[in-house]
């Protein structure tokens, strides 16, 4: 199960991964936290509409990556910090309905304030904290949410945390055969992306130095926690 915070997250940081898992035979879901409603520089551009479009767009590009269960919880964008509890509270729900093994997120942990890491955008940072706390915490105890478990559902713990867009990674998956993917992925989210000049360049790029300290030629890098 993949937490973001928007639409785009999932094939920027991790859909070379998505397309590997797929490929390899795991079932893969999608959470979005926001379906990025206020992601336009575009005055003519409705909240409502963006809504519509872009979500239009991450189940294109989703497709894209062999994922067809897709949830878009429609937190408005930039708000999700003040959406802590609520957001906790529907992730844990979602964890125990679908019962994932790993869960890939956001880092929250953040550490020096470099341009990479997830204080770029607000949302990145509580999307995964959220994650955080509902994957490691809250579902597996049947104290957090009673409600949930008095309906019927049972307590799940995951196996495992990928945390993506990391400070401090720890490894990386190697996305060399899954990249070309990927990037038609991110080119469906094309009212974000649709006038980057070189988008293959870009990401090949970011790909290179995710993978360089392991000398993986293309790569996405991650922090994993069990
Ligand atoms: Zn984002």
């Amino acid at each position: 199960m993949a937490i973001v915070a928007h639409p785009d997250d999932a094939e920027i940081q991790c859909g070379g991964t998505i397309a590997r898992l797929v490929h390899q035979g795991t079932v893969v879901s999608y959470v979005l936290c926001t379906s990025g409603n206020r992601g336009t520089s575009d005055l003519a551009m409705t909240s409502d509409q963006l809504t519509t479009l872009r979500e239009r767009e991450q189940r294109a590009a989703a497709a894209l990556l062999g994922v067809s269960d897709i949830t878009f919880l429609r937190h408005d964008d930039g708000d999700l910090a003040y959406a802590a509890l609520p957001l906790r509270q529907e992730l844990t729900r979602l964890v125990r309905q679908q019962r994932p093994d790993v869960i890939i997120t956001h880092d929250p942990f953040a550490g020096a304030a470099r341009y990479e890491v997830c204080y770029l955008h607000p949302d990145h940072r509580a999307a995964g904290q959220a994650a955080f706390e509902a994957t490691f915490f809250c579902a597996g105890g049947p104290l957090f949410y009673p409600d949930q478990i008095a309906a019927g559902l049972s307590p799940h713990q995951v196996a495992a945390l990928y945390l993506m867009m990391s400070d401090n990674p720890d490894g990386c998956i190697d996305i060399s055969d899954t990249f070309a993917a990927k990037v038609a992925a991110i080119q469906a989210h094309h009212s974000q992306w649709g006038r980057q000049p070189d988008l293959e360049g870009f990401f090949r790029c970011m790909a290179e130095q995710a993978g360089a300290r392991w000398g993986v030629p293309l790569a996405e890098a991650f922090r994993l926690m069990r």
